[in-house]
């Protein structure tokens, strides 16, 4: 198909795209679209508002003469911003010329109906006019600051009363307690301790967490500094993605907000400061990031002191599970077993890696499939509700959420199965991050959970393994839900010494 591009520049200010980044816009979509561009028109220092320009009149006698096929435009400013003038410019390439208008960069065609309107819109709602509207509600924002109104859900230690943003004095109490207690001297995970052990909530969630006290202790708010606007969103049109522009931002000091004095707020901050950069390293992620979890609150354990504990317990003492397992040993223990689960099932392993690679694993497939058998559930239980049923709806409920959690994962199961068995130590330890991917596309995750005195040690296939579990072998071999095994331990000194298992061995 035979293109041309029509580029338009003017002298004013408003206008910050030169012809040649113009052009160069609608080449790529030319070449994407295996258009030939045959001719290119440029008006240079001519405005937008009139029809009076020389190589607009050459495009059009061009056009008359069916010189090329389609008109490329960057956008529809480039060939009018009056409105008229673009309706009468559109009308003429539809039914006297016939042929398309496409406007690149808006992703709009002539020839299609639906966008029609929608060029007209974008005519109306000219650039300029968006600015403006843009800078007023910035304005009318900063005003309604000024006069202490709130533009977002309120913090912690405040309420709206009357769309003005007030001090709550029961909250602000815990907030100076955070803030003075902080200051001198105590610990945030002690002072998260303190709150949860006393059975104190915050306002959006059951329990406080050490992240909670860290935002709260920056923001300046406490000390009655209102800082507005650091960031604005912006949604990109084509990509759906949002974005982030920092700003030049609105601060204003409202010292009746103040809930702590500028000196605790400051003292405190640089204590955080002080902190962070000598307690916090590097986040590296080790072979078993993210893969042993607390059986008891079903978050991940972390590391302390070469120990795998649970961090709700450690941080927040909202959960009981006290187990303490021994870091290097919980390695080589998970490494022994996942090898010997990739020996005995190394056949099924590889059929499953193989159909993948034949039907290209389609998770959208898979999140239908389960959704019909959901609705299947819910009308049997709706015709006979029992316990076991909604168990099962349960369990079925969770499996969706993990495919659906995994749909834009483009990771497949595709492991050496030979390199894990003959190394799956050594990778652990020589590439950490190599070795916990490896994991996670095997596992969901490795759950300790106490049970009657012993700790039973639950290993989880991922959600890439368990939906060809149900129909394998395996499924045959006992495997129940997701898990593929499990070992009961006993812990002694943090090191879980199997007592016999459900492994085949
Ligand atoms: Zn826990």
């Amino acid at each position: 198909m035979r293109g041309c591009i029509y580029a338009r520049y003017s002298t004013d200010k408003q206008d910050k795209k030169s012809t040649e980044d113009q052009i160069q816009v609608c080449r790529n979509y030319a070449k994407v679209h295996n258009i030939e561009v045959v001719q290119i028109y440029r008006d240079e220092g001519y405005s937008g508002y009139i029809a009076d320009r020389p190589a607009l009149k050459q495009m059009l006698q061009d056009a008359k003469e069916n010189l090329w096929d389609v008109l490329l435009v960057e956008h529809t400013s480039r060939l009018a911003r009056d409105g008229l003038l673009l309706r009468k410019l559109i009308e003429e390439f539809r039914f006297l010329f016939k042929k398309p208008i496409i406007f690149v960069s808006q992703g709009l065609r002539t020839d299609r109906q639906e966008d029609i309107a929608v060029i007209k819109l974008f005519n109306l709602i000219d650039e300029n006019y968006i600015e403006g509207i843009r800078i007023a509600t910035r304005r009318g924002l900063e005003g309604s600051l000024l006069q202490g109104k709130w533009v977002s859900r309120p913090p912690y230690g405040y309420r709206m009363e009357n769309g003005i943003l007030q001090i709550h004095e029961t909250e602000a109490e815990i907030v100076r307690f955070i803030f003075t207690q902080y200051a001198n001297g105590m610990g945030i995970r002690s002072i998260t301790y303190e709150l949860n052990k006393n059975g104190i909530k915050p306002r959006y969630a059951e329990t406080w967490s050490i992240s909670t006290l860290r935002n709260i202790i920056q923001n300046p708010i406490y000390k009655g500094l209102l800082i507005w606007g650091m960031k604005k969103r912006y949604i990109d049109k084509l990509t759906g993605k949002t974005h982030f522009i920092p700003q030049k931002p609105v601060s204003i000091n409202m010292p009746e907000l103040a809930i702590v004095s500028e000196e605790v707020w400051q003292k405190a901050n640089e204590k955080l400061q002080q902190t962070k950069k000598t307690n916090i390293p590097v986040r590296k992620i080790s072979p078993l990031t993210g893969i042993v979890i607390c059986g008891v609150c079903g978050k991940p354990m972390g590391k302390e002191d070469n120990k795998l504990v649970c961090l709700n317990y450690r941080n927040k003492k909202t959960c009981t599970n006290d187990i303490r397992l021994d870091y290097d040993f919980m390695l080589r223990f998970i490494a022994r077993y996942v090898k010997q689960f990739l020996k005995d099932n190394k056949a099924q392993l590889l059929e499953i890696m193989a159909k993948q690679q034949n039907m290209s694993l389609d998770y959208a497939l898979l999140i239908q499939k389960q959704e019909e058998k959901l609705k299947h559930l819910y009308e049997l239980y709706a015709e006979a509700p029992s316990p076991v049923l909604r168990e099962k709806i349960k369990e079925e409920e969770t499996k969706l959420l993990q495919l659906q959690q995994h749909k834009h994962t483009t990771a497949k199961i595709n492991i050496d199965i030979d390199a894990l068995i003959d190394n799956l130590e050594s990778i652990m330890l020589k590439h950490p991050e190599e070795a916990n991917q490896s994991l996670k596309l095997l596992l969901e995750g490795v759950v300790v959970e106490p049970a009657d005195g012993i700790v039973r040690i639950n290993f989880l296939a991922s959600p890439y393994l368990s939906t060809y579990i149900q129909s394998s072998e395996m499924s045959r071999a006992g495997f129940v839900g997701n898990t593929l095994f499990w070992i009961n331990c006993e812990v002694v000194k943090g090191i879980p010494i199997p007592i016999g298992s459900t492994f085949s061995e």
